[in-house]
Formats: C-alpha cells, sequence, structure tokens
C-alpha cells in the first residue's frame, strides 16, 4: 500500500472497518430476510428481436430491507455467496419463481419460461440437479418452463465436474444459459462441452454498440459462434432503439433491456404481459 502520511492510512483503515461493519450488518439482516416480504422476485422479459415475441422472463431478487433500506443484488449476493446464506436464498427463489409460472399459467396468461440466477455456492455446495428435480416434482411446472442462467466462472471452479453436473441439469429437460458471456475466461473448446443452450452476451459489449466498431465485431463473432454450437443468443442491456437494430443486423436473437421494460413486480409484468399480447 502507498504511504500518504498518516492520516491517509488511518483513513483507509476506518474506511476498511467500516466495510467489514457492513457486511456483518447485511449478513445479520439478510438472515431474518429469508422468508419475509422483505424479499421479492422482480421479473425482466426476453423477446425476439424480429417479431416481439415474449420469449420469458428474467427473475431477478429485491431487498427492501427495514433497517438498511433497498439493497441492490450486487451488493447483497456476495455476501449472501460468502456466508453460505444463497443455499437458502436460492432455493427460496427457485420456489418462487416455480410458484410464479404456476400461478400465471393458472389465470390463463399460459405458460411461460422464467430463468432463474445460480451462483457459485449454489452450484457447488450442495445437490443442485437433485434440488432442481425435487421443487419441479413438487410444483409439477413442466422442466421446459424452467431456465438456469449461470457464468463461466461458476461452471469453471472445477471444469470436468461442472460439465458432469450441468449434463445432470439438462436430463431434467431444463434449460442452461451462459450468463455474462464474454467477461470470463472459459475456452472455447470448454464452452463447447457445456450443454447449453443459450449464451447471453454482457451488457457491457451492448452499451458500446454503435460507438465501437470493434465492439459491434465482437458481438458478431460471439453471435456466429453461439450459432455454430447451435446456442440461441440474448443481449442484455438493451436501451436504446439503435442498440436493438444493431443486434438485429448483427444476428443476434433475443433480447432484455430497459428499451422492452425494466425489471417489473409479478403483478406489473403481468398487466406489461397483458399489454403486450393486445399490441
Ligand atoms: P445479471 O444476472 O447479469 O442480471 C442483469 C442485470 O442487469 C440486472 O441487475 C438487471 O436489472 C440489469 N438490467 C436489465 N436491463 C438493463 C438495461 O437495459 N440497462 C442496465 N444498465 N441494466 C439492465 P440487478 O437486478 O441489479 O442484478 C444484478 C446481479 O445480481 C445479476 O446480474 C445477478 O448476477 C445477481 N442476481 C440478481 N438476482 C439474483 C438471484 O435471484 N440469485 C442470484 N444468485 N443472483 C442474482
Ligand atoms: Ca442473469
Ligand atoms: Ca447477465
Ligand atoms: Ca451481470
Amino acid at each position: 500500500a502507498k504511504h500518504n502520511g498518516r492520516n491517509n492510512y488511518s483513513f483507509f483503515s476506518a474506511d476498511m472497518a467500516q466495510q467489514s461493519a457492513l457486511r456483518v450488518a447485511i449478513e445479520r439482516s439478510l438472515r431474518s430476510a429469508v422468508g419475509t416480504d422483505e424479499l421479492t422476485l422482480h421479473f425482466q422479459p426476453k423477446l425476439d428481436l424480429s417479431s416481439g415475441a415474449l420469449l420469458g422472463a428474467e427473475a431477478l431478487l429485491r431487498w427492501n430491507s427495514p433497517t438498511l433500506g433497498i439493497m441492490a443484488p450486487d451488493t447483497f449476493i456476495p455476501v449472501a455467496e460468502e456466508s453460505g446464506l444463497i443455499v437458502p436464498l436460492g432455493t427460496w427463489v427457485l420456489e418462487q419463481a416455480l410458484a410464479q409460472i404456476k400461478a400465471w399459467h393458472a389465470s390463463g396468461m399460459g405458460w411461460l419460461q422464467v430463468s432463474v440466477n445460480v451462483s457459485a455456492g449454489q452450484f457447488w455446495k450442495q445437490d443442485l440437479p437433485e434440488l432442481v428435480a425435487n421443487r419441479l416434482r413438487a410444483s409439477s411446472v413442466p422442466a421446459a418452463m424452467l431456465d438456469l442462467e449461470l457464468t463461466e466462472r461458476v461452471a469453471m471452479v472445477n471444469p470436468q465436474e461442472g460439465v458432469l453436473i450441468c449434463q445432470r441439469l439438462k436430463r431434467l429437460g431444463v434449460s442452461l444459459s451462459m450468463d455474462d458471456f464474454g467477461t470470463g475466461y472459459s475456452s472455447l473448446s470448454y464452452l463447447s462441452r457445456l450443454p447449453m443452450d443459450v449464451l447471453k452476451i454482457d451488457q457491457s459489449f451492448v452499451q458500446r454498440l454503435g460507438d465501437d466498431q470493434h465492439d459491434a465485431q465482437i458481438v458478431r463473432s460471439v453471435v456466429q459462434l453461439a450459432h455454430s454450437l447451435n446456442l440461441r443468443t440474448v443481449a442484455e442491456g438493451v436501451e436504446t432503439t439503435e442498440q436493438h437494430r444493431f443486434l438485429q443486423t448483427l444476428g443476434c436473437d433475443q433480447g432484455q433491456g430497459y428499451l422492452f421494460a425494466r425489471p417489473l413486480p409479478a403483478s406489473a409484468f403481468a398487466q406489461w404481459w397483458q399489454e403486450h399480447l393486445a399490441r
């Protein structure tokens, strides 16, 4: 560390202490939040970029803590990961998502595939295929209505075992998406060994489309690579009509982003869905 004098140094340590105090506070509050209405799922549509058809929705966790306020998943998911809380929290998310799929179907909206995010602890610290099989059976939701999103980094923790776990998940009939593609370090040969259905192009590439030729070239190659491996492509973080048009030209199949809809509470999502169908 750089020495800029005593004051700066002690300020740095105070900041670190504060960080870990926050971490402890988050962990304590999160532990008591699981299973209460402090935690909810929001849903963001995935659309076919050419036809505009609704193809699915991603479930995104929201936490409104009475003591800490509204916490972003990027803040509390890492704490949940480190504390092991991610396992019960992830199970709750899975159950909620399946219950929502069922509720929409029961209300006459039809079946909609919902994507659930899976982080490292959920993938490695329990028997995930067993859990998913169990919850699918309990909910009697068709397996094809569930999509699991995992990042390259998650599977790469143990590449050989990662392939086996993904194969067991696929055998259940669920769909698998590679999330945040382009931000990790997995090799193309490893990607080709994973039984994925969808490749999600990270929003950092999408957001630079238009003003950067280089990024357009990257997106074009990723789409071609995905199609050669029989994977569909989803672009995340689509915010402008220019990006939408660009992605269509580059051959990308699906899009998700504020341009179409923000992540919405279940009831608002159902309303958006109905209006979308009426369009
Ligand atoms: P992610 O899986 O990459 O999710 C996409 C993020 O991009 C979401 O942030 C979403 O709200 C945001 N987003 C969607 N469209 C746009 C757009 O057009 N522009 C911009 N700037 N952002 C957009 P969010 O909801 O804050 O979630 C952040 C991350 O937290 C997620 O990244 C995911 O890694 C994690 N996460 C969220 N919910 C869960 C969950 O239930 N379980 C686990 N394990 N992780 C979750
Ligand atoms: Ca995701
Ligand atoms: Ca993502
Ligand atoms: Ca992300």
